[in-house]
């Protein structure tokens, strides 16, 4: 939704698909930029004081670059002779808390919509935002929109809820660190779950948790190519995201691997080996509003034991701190010691559930290229290592290639 002429071909793509048939229901974007532009206005004017002091008032302000886009969407679409009619999430009705800046969605009033839907107009709605109990406008948190489409798509029960977007589709890895990556045609929810999670910034991850819970196929395709392609073409493109475990899924065990850069490694040593330590480091953590990763806890030596878990590194200064001033007196713990330049390398697939030996030959492949793991966690679908951040790039490329992620599945 970058210009008028952009739009315009939304538009032609979207009345296209209406004129095949389809009943539509479009959830914009705001055009690109302008979500940033809105919100460095108000930091012009009140620069020092954190975002939530003024959370109410910023998601009136972002709020309306979703506005502009779906209005502007539908004048595009009349224009085409397409009948379309556009709504504010607080016009439809679309019910979130009030957590401005953050706010979820609680319920969609479908009454509306539907009846426009079988009146033959395409439907737009904003996205990113809601509406409280009080009638204040909420947002949704930055890329929200995935979520409000996705919400919809529930709420209507839809046939399928195609995002588009800058990229083509989902990827067995980035292609900036590995060009020979490649575009999955299908990846289950749960797959995505644990890819997003771990930085694979293609969708809002609780626009796919949403889909998990609502069972609303997902597709991401882009939404650059020509929007007069064959309709049966594009219906195939991107990458499929689909709560079935069906025959057509590709059959590969590992299906991707994920990285995450932005961690940081704490340990507590000496810490004396009795119950509630676990809770008095990282229930002090949990309280500051720290999220932790990975955890681990050694088996103890003369009564005492060994501590570590991973924190996002924009925490790494708060937590370490704490640990110092707070818990480590009160724990009798001899010392912290804490390196902010590791990050998380996963490899992720559904097969992993039904395979032996996936994990050891992940280590096998790291002890190749003579990159020591320093922590791993496993869950039934992934296996994740902590590594030194310089050795992130080949740790991938290598995982990448031992697992044949660069051969199209036969
Ligand atoms: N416009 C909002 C943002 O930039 C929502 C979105 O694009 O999904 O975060
Ligand atoms: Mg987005």
């Amino acid at each position: 939704m970058g210009s008028p002429e952009r739009i315009r071909n939304v538009a032609k793509r979207v009345a296209k698909w209406a004129r095949a048939g389809h009943q539509m229901v479009v959830v914009p974007s705001a055009m690109s930029g302008e979500t940033n532009r809105l919100l460095g206005l108000a930091k012009e004017l009140a620069p020092t004081k954190p975002d939530d002091a003024y959370g109410r008032e910023l998601d009136a302000l972002a709020a309306t670059g979703e506005q502009a886009s779906s209005a502007l969407l539908a004048i595009a679409l009349q224009a085409e002779g397409m009948p379309a009619v556009s709504y504010a999430g607080w016009q439809v009705t679309i019910k979130t808390n009030n957590a401005y800046t953050k706010a979820r969605i609680e319920s969609i009033d479908d009454e509306r919509v539907r009846a426009d839907l079988d009146a033959g107009k395409v439907v737009i709605i904003t996205g990113f935002q809601g509406m409280d109990d009080g009638g204040n406008v909420t947002t949704l948190g930055r890329g929200g929109s995935d979520t409000s489409a996705v919400a919809i798509a529930a709420a209507l029960k839809a046939h399928e809820c195609l995002i588009y977007t800058d990229v083509d589709g989902v990827y067995t890895t980035d292609p900036r660190v590995v060009p020979e990556a490649r575009r999955l045609k299908t990846v289950s929810f749960e797959e995505m779950l644990e890819m997003a999670s771990m930085g694979s910034k293609v969708l809002q991850i609780r626009s796919v948790e949403f889909a998990g819970k609502y069972k609303v196929p997902l597709r991401v395709l882009s939404s650059f190519t020509d929007w007069n392609i064959d309709i049966n073409e594009e219906a195939k493109s991107g990458t499929l995201i689909s709560f079935e475990e069906d025959e057509n899924m590709e059959q590969a065990i590992v299906s991707g691997i994920a990285f995450n850069r932005d961690e940081a490694k704490i340990s507590v040593l000496g810490v004396p080996d009795t119950p509630g330590i676990a809770y008095q480091i990282l229930g002090a953590v949990a309280d500051a509003n720290i999220e932790v990763d990975v955890i681990i806890q050694n088996i103890s030596k003369d009564g005492k034991t060994d501590f570590s878990f991973t924190v996002h590194r924009n925490d790494y200064a708060k937590v370490m701190d704490l640990l110092n001033t707070k818990v480590l007196p009160a724990l009798g713990a001899q010392e912290v010691v804490g390196d902010a330049k590791i990050c998380k390398v996963s490899i992720v697939g559904i097969g992993m559930r039904s395979h032996v030996g996936i994990a050891s030959k992940m280590f096998r492949v790291l002890s190749e290229e003579g990159i020591n793991i320093q922590m791993i966690s496993t869950s039934e679908i992934k296996t994740s290592v902590v590594i030194d951040e310089k050795y992130m790039e080949l740790a991938v490329r290598a995982l990448h290639k031992a697992f044949d992620l660069d051969q199209p599945i036969a």
